[in-house]
């Protein structure tokens, strides 16, 4: 009798031991949700779901959440996470991850399946520590040292083109950016040109050039055209969730030069969810918004063209950059006395100053006020 209960506890010790090691040699341990989540574990369809604002209390993610747009962002030192209600897709430090369930919005609350905070989250959970060392926020800098100037169109593009004058906008896009960057250098900004001679650049290497540069500002220049010749005026675009019909309009004509990329687009929808770039754009809103404002400010103030204002758009180029970015329409090419206008040198002279000036107030408040978080 001792003998075999000795036998069975040596048994049972080894089971152990063998259990422990297979643990250890799996590749992703399981990860077991804090005791204090057990009583906020809902069922939705089968499917255990934790609520978001529990998950980061106890976790300590820094959560900031838009109704608007149902959009969260969470960060924890380093980290960031954004996720959106309904999608299945979540960005994890810049990397997209499918989640085997989509997150949920519930009787107003967010709700994320447990399983992704176990395959996904729990790394993130482990590896940073709760407590956000102070250096990281001290490190943050609030500084715009180098901007992507876009010229719109170019080489087999002419983009818009003057009934008159026969002005190709693909032209006066590249003089005026080069007059803008030369606004912007002699105030020590770095100026990246996404074209700098008459070559076709399609849209998704045009948010490329942006995304990898390193830069702080993306702004593209276009010139308007409108089958009402008595159109004219200055108008500033930010990426927004609202469009309104002309804004529609102009969206479709732009963005048919994404057409003329051969492929390029077929090659791009395939590797990228559209709701994904806009998802990783939603933080850089309210830095869009008042760069639109700053330019068209001074546009204004410089009285060489009148300005139609602010508008809010889905522009190709302003959905796939992940830094603020703003598009210019600097004037209708449509309309005779805008033409004549584009064509003088000292007209784009001083409408550049003008929009150079904007970009540059805009560089002055945002490292004077820490992105606009001090008055
Ligand atoms: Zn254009």
């Amino acid at each position: 009798m001792r003998l075999n209960y000795k036998n069975y506890t040596v048994i049972i010790i080894l089971v152990l031991a063998l259990s422990l090691m297979a643990g250890c040699a799996s590749q992703t341990p399981y990860f077991k949700l804090d005791n204090s989540l057990q009583n906020d574990i809902k069922n939705f369809s089968g499917f255990q779901y934790v609520p978001l604002s529990r998950l980061c209390d106890v976790y300590g993610f820094e959560c900031q959440w838009d109704s608007y747009i149902k959009t969260a962002i969470l960060r924890k030192g380093s980290h960031k996470i954004v996720i959106r209600t309904d999608s299945d897709r979540v960005l994890v430090d810049g990397s997209i991850k499918k989640a085997s369930r989509p997150v949920l919005l519930d009787t107003g609350a967010v709700y994320v399946p447990i399983s992704f905070v176990r395959e996904d989250l729990a790394q993130l959970i482990k590896s940073a520590p709760i407590e956000k060392p102070p250096v990281l926020e001290e490190v943050r800098k609030y500084s715009i040292k180098t901007i992507v100037l876009d010229p719109g169109h170019g080489g087999k593009d002419p983009g818009a083109i003057g009934r008159r004058g026969h002005l190709k906008e693909k032209d006066v896009t590249l003089r005026l950016a080069r007059k803008i960057k030369d606004v912007l250098e002699a105030s020590g900004v770095r100026v990246i040109m996404t074209r700098d001679s008459d070559v076709f650049i399609p849209l998704p290497k045009r948010a490329d050039i942006a995304n990898k540069s390193g830069a702080d500002l993306f702004v593209s220049v276009h010139i308007n055209a409108s089958r009402s010749r008595l159109m004219r005026g200055f108008e500033c675009y930010h990426l927004s969730n609202a469009t309104d019909d002309n804004a529609r309009v102009l969206e479709a004509f732009e963005d048919s030069s994404l057409r003329m990329g051969e492929g390029a687009e077929a090659e791009h929808s395939s590797q990228l969810d559209k709701a994904l770039w806009d998802m990783a754009l939603t933080e850089n809103r309210l830095e869009s918004a008042e760069l639109a404002s700053y330019v068209c400010d001074s546009v204004d103030q410089s009285f060489t063209i009148s300005n139609k204002g602010i508008k809010s758009a889905r522009f190709y180029v302003l959905k796939h950059t992940h830094i603020p970015a703003v598009l210019l329409e600097a004037g209708y090419i449509s309309n005779r006395y805008e033409e004549a206008k584009l064509k003088d040198p000292s007209f784009i002279d001083k409408l550049a100053s003008a929009i150079g000036g904007g970009i540059l107030k805009y560089k002055r408040e945002y490292e004077r006020t820490e992105g606009f978080t001090k008055k």
